[in-house]
């Protein structure tokens, strides 16, 4: 059973609609999949009438509900921590996401006018354009809007020259502790896991043993397997995970045609999805 547990649409940066994601998913023959987007419940709607529309008789596939919450540390490091399982009605959690999403905004004018300053012509109105409707604003909706106006070709090579995260032009928005992120998603009822914890081509990664703090916090699990992770930093880090418990994944982390990530190219192993899936105070796992 292939076990897919963070993945985006374009209720965040991703490229496919939430319902897309959904067919592509029962199409690749996957067993669970988690739709985790940036900050936002928003797709969840969507998804979920989508995998409610087609009745498979064979090895039906399940959906998660999450996100994908953005975090910084005290030392002003970014840090991802997939959240799943939880109540979508739980008002804290959602809060304080919305908290989040609304400072994307005055945090891309930012970028902008970095970006202005330094000759490059882009508008606020052109990355509004790149996303749709509410979707959670990020850096790849400007790098698309680069490429709209044929400043670039790819998203990568965007990030690769302008918006990566020691650029010159990049700034941060607000975002909760790691700790305070993991307590509202457990009050919420779910699981929370680290993303991507020692992804370095994307900036500073924390230093391992601060990863206690979370443990302590309440952190369910680590994503071990991702495309971002050398064959090193899995073997650290399944390690560590061991040594402590934690609940071991692995994903694709897919954002559709925004990245070559491929759905299921890394996977979860059956026994840490149950064993993760009885860390949420409730059965939220959607089926048909
Ligand atoms: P932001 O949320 O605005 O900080 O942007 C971060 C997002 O940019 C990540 O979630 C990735 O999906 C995306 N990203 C980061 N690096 C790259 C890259 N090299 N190519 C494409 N997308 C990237
Ligand atoms: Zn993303
Ligand atoms: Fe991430
Ligand atoms: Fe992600």
């Amino acid at each position: 059973m292939l076990i897919d547990l963070h993945t985006h649409s374009n209720a965040s940066d991703g490229t496919d609609s939430p319902s897309e994601l959904v067919a592509k998913a029962r199409l690749r023959g996957l067993g669970v999949i988690a739709l985790t987007d940036h900050d936002t419940i928003h797709g969840w709607n969507e998804a979920k009438s989508e995998l409610e529309r087609v009745e498979q008789k064979s090895d039906p596939l399940q959906l998660v509900l999450g996100a994908e919450v953005s975090c910084q540390n005290s030392d002003g490091i970014s840090i991802h921590i997939l959240a799943l399982l939880f109540d979508g009605e739980n008002k804290p959690l959602v809060a304080e996401m919305n908290k989040t999403r609304e400072n994307r905004l005055t945090r891309m004018e930012k970028i902008i006018a970095r970006l202005n300053g330094a000759g490059i012509e882009i508008s606020m109105s052109e990355v509004h354009a790149q996303r749709q409707g509410e979707a959670t604003l990020g850096r790849p909706h400007l790098a698309d809007a680069l490429i709209a106006k044929g400043y670039f070709q790819s998203r990568d090579e965007v990030f690769a020259a302008l918006l990566h995260n020691r650029s010159k032009y990049y700034v941060s928005h607000y975002s909760p502790s790691p700790e305070l992120a993991i307590r509202l998603i457990k009050e919420a009822g779910g699981v929370a896991v680290i993303a991507h914890p020692l992804a370095s081509h994307r900036g500073r990664v924390i230093p391992l043993p601060s990863l206690d703090q979370m443990v302590n916090a309440g952190l369910d699990g680590i994503e071990v397997d991702h495309r971002d992770h050398s064959q090193e930093e899995r073997v650290t880090l399944k390690n560590f995970a061991r040594e402590r418990n934690l609940i071991i994944t692995g994903s694709s982390d897919y954002h559709g045609d925004g990245k070559l990530n491929q759905l299921a190219e890394f996977t979860t192993h059956p026994e840490q999805w149950e064993a993760l899936r009885a860390r949420a105070n409730k059965d939220r796992v959607v089926r048909v």
